[in-house]
């Protein structure tokens, strides 16, 4: 895994849990927030900390944060320090700029400034909690596009000892298994004779629809 430099703007709930994890995976993270309160907390559990105002240039250029690899601007309810923080990062050369964005509106600000990834935490969380509630055996997915979407089925007892073959997603729903999670080992590209086993996880592609159909006809 490569090593990166990310710089977190905003200790507030959401910057505070995404700063600790990008910690506990071993990248070196600056945590910057104007709240001292909210930096002491976190000062002992990231690389670094410093208690800032990120809407001052200056500020921003002295911490040099132009040379980090990733600004996640998580300021919550100032949406006018967030755009503020996005256009100074964008402009000090910061290559991936992330924004925690509130409503629709603040959202179309930041992709005009060139926010390059603009995330909805609450809103996300409820569309996949609602997904994962909707389909027992769904674990997680990812939207590839507006069409595609990789989506981690667990295998349930109904389907345990099926061949691939036997299952047949592709002919019968129009969605492809491409690998299979299995407790001790990954099959990738897996072949029409594998065998699938409880709790076994599947990686399905395929279209959103594909994919629920697969799940509700023929796993659960
Ligand atoms: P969350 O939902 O993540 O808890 P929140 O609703 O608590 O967010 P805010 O408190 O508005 O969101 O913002 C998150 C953090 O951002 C706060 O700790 C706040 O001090 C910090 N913050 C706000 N404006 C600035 C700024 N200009 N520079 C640095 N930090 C800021």
């Amino acid at each position: 895994m490569a090593f990166i430099q990310y710089a977190v703007i905003g200790l507030g709930r959401f910057g505070s849990s995404l700063s600790q994890e990008l910690t506990q995976l071993g990248h070196e993270v600056l945590g910057i927030d104007r709240d001292e309160e909210k930096v002491d907390e976190m000062s002992d559990k990231l690389t670094h900390t410093v208690v800032a105002d990120a809407t001052d240039e200056e500020v921003l250029r002295s911490l040099g944060v132009r040379n980090f690899d990733c600004a996640v601007v998580a300021i919550g309810d100032n949406i006018q320090a967030s755009i503020m923080a996005a256009i100074l990062l964008k402009e000090l050369g910061v290559k991936t700029v992330v924004a925690k964005a509130l409503t629709d509106q603040h959202a179309k600000v930041l992709e005009k400034i060139g926010v390059d990834r603009i995330i909805f935490p609450e809103r996300d969380m409820g569309v996949r909690v609602a997904h994962q509630l909707v389909s027992p055996n769904l674990l997680d997915y990812i939207e590839l596009s507006k069409n595609y979407t990789i989506a981690e089925l667990v295998v349930s007892r109904r389907i345990s000892g099926l061949t691939l073959k036997e299952l047949d997603p592709r002919a019968k729903y129009g969605c492809s298994i491409v690998a299979i999670n299995k407790t001790d080992d990954v099959i990738i590209a897996p072949t029409a004779e594998d065998v699938l086993h409880e709790k076994d996880v599947m990686v399905v592609i395929g279209t959103k629809e594909q994919i629920d159909t697969f799940e509700s006809r023929a796993i659960r």
